[in-house]
């Protein structure tokens, strides 16, 4: 009887490159262990580089501080009403309360799994003739999966609201040609511990007005004024990045590219051994997007099914989790406005997020394939 431990198959670890302990002694070499410095400066222009279209990056302790930033310079505030993709992780939302304001939140369509632009154009309807026009639109591309940036794109711009680009997932997606975290009049990146790349805390805010990313760098160092003294006209946070960290996003840009690509051959090999299981779907490329495919998604028949693959693999040592929970389920943002289709509901009760690591090996993608194989007939 084999009764050893097998060793942990995470959802998304941590992948270090060569070069980022490089950069990390180049800050102590040089005492640059302040927020700022040139490491900063340094990861600020490769994310400029990367995302091309002339987008301008400031970079920051978290993703959250993004949308919370994003959020004060839209002027966002007290009793405003912002729209909010439902299905995502709980940071999308959370900033909106910050500052005092009430999240809308808005259902997802089939294709991307990503806000309904149909819903999305109704509730812009419907609050307007309640006469609370929505401050801002807050769209995901879950998973890595753009949202459809056209159709999300046109309302904001009929309706003269902006949009807030939650990339967090998407580094080095791609929509029509364009690399995500371009598409939102402001966009922001994550590089939190579980992301494609990651400075183990850290996010970016990205605008092509430099005068946007300017503001957000006033706002993140605690909003001074240009004087001698200390002195504040603007409430400031203590947001900006570490010099450190930023050491560590420059190394891990030099591999984002075999990152993006490990990561979609780690959904190619799932779908190859498992999709001649009936039951069982994927979440495909849409028309003109290319996914980084972050976290490979898969859909099963029931939510027992789900559950019962779900335990088969954490008996197993290996991590998988539910898709996740809609915001407008959440516990928390109970008695919030929602408008919803039963999309995100349904998908949370029967999807399952695998093993997706960049670091993953073969032989644990075929350990992964046969314990769902076994596990899936009811
Ligand atoms: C990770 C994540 C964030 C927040 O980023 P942090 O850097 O962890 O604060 C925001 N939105 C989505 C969709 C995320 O996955």
């Amino acid at each position: 009887m084999e009764t050893e431990v097998q060793e942990k198959i995470w959802l998304s670890s941590p992948h270090m490159g060569s070069s980022e302990q490089m950069y990390v002694r180049q800050a102590f070499d040089s005492n640059w262990i302040a927020p700022l410095g040139p490491n900063v400066t340094g990861f600020e222009k490769d994310i400029e580089d990367y995302i091309g279209d002339e987008v301008h990056a400031t970079c920051l302790s978290s993703g959250t501080g993004a949308i919370h930033l994003a959020l004060e310079l839209l002027k966002v505030g007290l009793g405003d009403e912002v729209l909010c993709q439902s299905f995502t992780f709980a940071a999308s939302a959370n900033p909106i309360t910050y500052l005092g304001a009430k999240p809308v939140f808005i259902d997802s369509e089939q294709e991307t799994w990503n806000i309904s632009p149909e819903l999305l154009e109704t509730a812009i309807m419907d609050r307007i003739n309640l006469g609370k026009k929505p401050k801002a639109i807050i769209a995901v591309h879950l998973y890595g999966m753009p949202y459809k940036v056209d159709e999300i794109t046109a309302i904001s711009r009929k309706y003269d609201i902006p949009v807030i680009e939650d990339s967090a997932e998407a580094l080095g997606s791609v929509y029509e040609g364009v690399r995500c975290g371009s598409f939102g009049d402001i966009s922001i990146l994550s590089f939190n511990g579980n992301k494609i790349i990651t400075t183990s805390g850290g996010g970016a805010l990205l605008s092509k007005d430099k005068l946007i990313t300017d503001k957000a760098v006033f706002l993140a160092t605690q909003a001074r004024d240009n004087a001698p003294h200390y002195q504040h006209s603007h409430i400031g946070y203590n947001y900006r990045m570490s010099n450190v960290l930023a050491g560590i996003g420059r190394g891990q840009m030099e591999v984002l590219p075999e990152r993006v690509r490990a990561r979609r051959n780690n959904f190619l090999f799932y779908k190859e051994n498992l999709s001649s299981i009936s039951g069982l779907s994927f979440l495909e490329d849409s028309k003109g997007s290319f996914s980084n495919r972050w976290l490979t998604c898969v859909l099963t028949s029931s939510y027992e099914t789900r559950e019962r693959i779900r335990i088969a693999l954490d008996n197993e040592n290996i991590e998988s989790r539910p898709l996740w929970k809609p915001m407008h389920m959440q516990p928390v943002f109970k008695g919030a406005v929602n408008y919803t289709n039963g999309v995100s509901e349904d998908l949370f009760n029967r999807g399952l997020c695998l093993p997706s690591g960049s670091n993953l090996e073969q032989e644990d993608l075929e350990r992964i394939c046969n314990i769902i194989k076994t596990n899936f007939n009811d």
